[in-house]
């Protein structure tokens, strides 16, 4: 079991859990590392640490970035960044700005399916509402009635050629690469297994292709453990780490006690070949 959690989120994106409950929750599920990687913001950073010191576990200092990479949405995990960079606080502001657009655009199209309201139902779930996103809407449309959870919610509304989904192009790869490594931190490719266009799957070629780019911009990570990867998934993307020389990261995805692929921590150990990507901070502290 890994005592290293390197991917998970807050209130401050779509998380439930504030900062300091989710600190809380790690260290109670013996986390000894805890990485805090809220979407396209590092507004919760300050007070994770604050609780990690007084639970005595580490905090890594986290974002995960949405990218836009050709058709599909990619998410780039940021480790070990300091969060007061500008050239990355800037960068996340930009791709923050276009939310509330693509909010309301996401209602209008609910609304023209018959469901109203749905904007200011999902801003009461958004304690930060420059964030927010799909998952406030799901946990809205919820509480409406309209699907049991928020999983089914996506498979109705919010994914590709359903009312509610709405295009957006968010950040470019080589700009979410240079402000990770502009803030000192170590680019990781989030949850592989999970990207698609439309409907389907990113295949095997097209993996390929981003992972050379991902490797060419300076990406050193890739996540074998994930909470939405399968265990036949880990053994899959260990064999592109190998192949791509890439370190190996891992990390729940968890988003809050009722709604999340698995809870915070506790995670599978890495097939044998994976190198740890806490070894690239660790041996510079050795
Ligand atoms: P957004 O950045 O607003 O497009 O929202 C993306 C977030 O929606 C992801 O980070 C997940 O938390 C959540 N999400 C995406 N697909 C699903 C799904 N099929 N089931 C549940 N949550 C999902
Ligand atoms: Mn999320
Ligand atoms: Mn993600
Ligand atoms: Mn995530």
């Amino acid at each position: 079991m890994l005592d290293y959690d390197l991917h998970c989120h807050s209130n401050v994106s779509d998380g439930t859990l504030t900062p300091t409950e989710l600190v809380a929750r790690a260290a109670g599920r013996e986390v000894k590392v805890l990485g805090l990687t809220d979407h396209d913001d590092v507004a919760g950073l300050a007070e994770a640490a604050q609780a990690a010191a007084q639970h005595g576990i580490e905090l890594i200092n986290g974002v995960e970035i949405s990218v836009t990479w050709r058709r599909f949405t990619v998410h780039i995990v940021g480790l070990h960044i300091d969060p007061s960079c500008p050239a990355l606080v800037e960068g996340l502001r930009s791709i923050r700005r276009g939310r509330m657009r693509r909010a309301e655009l996401m209602a209008e199209s609910l609304a023209r399916s018959g469901i109203g309201g749905v904007l200011e139902g999902a801003l009461r779930y958004a304690s930060n509402p420059e964030m927010i996103g799909r998952t406030h809407f799901a946990r809205y449309l919820v509480e409406a009635g309209q699907c049991k959870d928020v999983r089914s919610v996506f498979g109705r509304y919010l994914v590709n050629g359903k009312p509610g989904y709405v295009p957006h192009e968010w950040g470019s790869l080589p700009d979410a690469l240079s402000w990770i490594h502009a803030a000192g931190g170590i680019a990781v490719l989030a949850h592989p297994g999970r990207y698609t266009a439309g409907r389907k799957p990113m295949g095997k070629p097209t993996l390929r292709e981003l992972l050379e780019e991902f490797v060419a911009l300076g990406g050193k990570g890739i996540e074998v453990v994930s909470g939405s990867h399968t265990p036949p998934q880990f053994a899959e993307f260990a064999r592109y780490a190998q192949e791509f020389g890439l370190l190996c990261s891992c990390g729940s995805d968890f988003h809050g006690p009722d709604e999340s692929w698995r809870d915070i921590g506790r995670l599978p150990d890495f097939p044998l070949e994976c190198v740890p990507v806490w070894t690239e901070w660790e041996k510079a502290t050795a």
